[in-house]
């Protein structure tokens, strides 16, 4: 077949389905942790939202949307990040009026960006994120941050750091424009295109070039803490004293100013270098964002949220070898021997699922030698053997894949047996079960 997938995908097979789902239930787990509850918005919105949100002069909405006309004639854009459909969600139903604010809420799915696929960067890729909505001290912030310090530290990653920076008010940003464009106007001229569109809708942008001269230049240009209101500047100082007081490593980066238009106040990155040197870029970031709510048609609140790349960090896991092993296993691996007993095994695995045992059924005829060793490659633990014979006496051969111990087993007992050997109290017979009717 000469149909491949798209640009920028990502097929996710076996052994690393199992491995995300492992990272994502951590994550909600990590979330819960910290009071957030869950949230699932549309994986496309009125394109209207984005344009809105995310800005029109930001990269994404400039050229990295997925943005199509459907058959009603709505233009419709594949989300390319979260947080828009998710204020969307919460100012649409009304949450900020029925629920107690601040309003917690994590989410984790797809986004999709068409960007140039490069290490660390996909078309569609996935973000688990956390908005922290209403929030009235700086502490909260200091908080979010290190909800998502906790995410890779529970993940595993040591000597995580945070770089964290202040844009201050809208005032503040005024003001630092002005600045900007006043140190980058004699260089206008040897300045990339972006750059130069940057100048004039968007100064703060700026200083995101990747490309290095431009690089070079944002390094020389002023920084934006010189400009801070004295109530910005007290909030940053007492983020930072929150983020020291438990022990969270950060850094300032005066130059971090984030892709988005809707930040203000502090905004963060979160880095990590992998032990093999590659650098996937940010694998999070987020910031405060006081007037998106409103924006969107709700109340004037000051929100915070982050999000990460679970794409970056299973490259990141996988690099440093904490994924190796997780894969696709069985509890139990059922071998019918013949045609026979292929009902007998049949009826025995779904007893074992019943009583929540991983299980797999072989009716492959195969030689037993051969369907051993499908048991070992599935990690099953005990083989379940039924030949004519075991079934005419009503017995099952069980066979430890690791002691190479086996014994005979009358049938009525093998589920109870099994789950004393497995020691998992949580194992119940089905029979037991109020639901099942007999
Ligand atoms: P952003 O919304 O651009 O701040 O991105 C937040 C996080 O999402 C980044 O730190 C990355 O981990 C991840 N991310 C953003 N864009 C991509 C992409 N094209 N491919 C993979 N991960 C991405």
């Amino acid at each position: 077949m000469d149909i491949k997938q798209p640009k920028g995908t990502k097929d996710w097979l076996l052994g690393e389905v199992e491995a995300v789902e492992q990272v994502e239930q951590a994550l909600i787990n990590i979330a819960k942790l910290y009071g957030y509850a869950g949230i699932r918005t549309p994986m496309f919105e009125h394109t209207e939202l984005f344009t809105r949100s995310v800005g029109d002069s930001s990269d994404i909405v400039r050229k990295e949307m997925y943005t199509f006309m459907d058959k009603g004639d709505r233009s419709l854009t594949l989300r390319p990040e979260l947080t828009a459909g998710v204020i969307r969600s919460v100012v649409e139903q009304k949450l900020l009026h029925t629920q107690d604010l601040p309003l917690k809420l994590y989410y984790v799915g797809p986004a999709f960006r068409y960007e140039r696929p490069q290490l660390g960067r996909f078309r569609q890729f996935h973000q688990f994120g956390v908005e922290h909505i209403g929030i009235t001290s700086p502490l909260s912030v200091a908080e979010t941050i290190a909800t998502g310090i906790t995410v890779l530290e529970m993940l595993g990653f040591e000597n995580v750091t945070v770089s964290i920076n202040s844009l201050g008010d809208e005032a503040t940003r005024l003001a630092y424009k002005e600045a900007l464009k006043s140190y980058y106007e004699p260089h206008l001229a040897n300045i990339c295109e972006d750059c130069k569109q940057r100048f004039q809708t968007n100064p703060l942008r700026l200083l995101d070039c990747k490309i290095p001269s431009d690089h070079q230049l944002g390094l020389q240009a002023p920084v934006i803490g010189d400009y801070l209101s004295e109530a910005s500047q007290a909030a940053f100082k007492t983020v930072q004293e929150a983020l020291t007081s438990i022990k969270i490593q950060w850094k300032l980066d005066p130059q971090l100013v984030r892709g988005l238009d809707y930040y203000s106040d502090c905004v963060f990155e979160y880095h990590f270098v992998s032990k093999t040197g590659k650098d996937y870029g940010a694998i999070g970031a987020g910031g405060q964002f006081p007037r998106l709510v409103e924006e969107l048609g709700g109340p004037s609140v000051m929100s915070v949220g982050f999000a990460f790349g679970i794409e970056r960090i299973l490259a990141l896991l996988t690099d440093a070898g904490r994924l190796e092993g997780v894969r696709s296993y069985v509890d139990l691996y059922i071998i019918s021997m013949e045609p026979l007993t292929d009902q007998y095994a049949f009826r025995l695995a779904h007893n074992f699922r019943y009583t929540n045992f991983k299980t797999e059924l072989n009716l492959e005829h195969k030689s037993l030698k051969s369907s051993i060793k499908s048991a070992v490659k599935r990690d099953a633990v005990y083989a379940v053997i039924i030949g004519e014979t075991e079934m005419k006496s009503n017995i099952v051969t069980i066979k430890n894949l690791q002691t190479q111990e086996q014994q005979q087993v009358p049938v009525g007992e093998v589920v109870h047996l099994m789950q004393h050997l497995t020691n998992q109290p949580g194992h119940h017979h089905h029979d037991e079960e109020g639901d099942h009717h007999e």
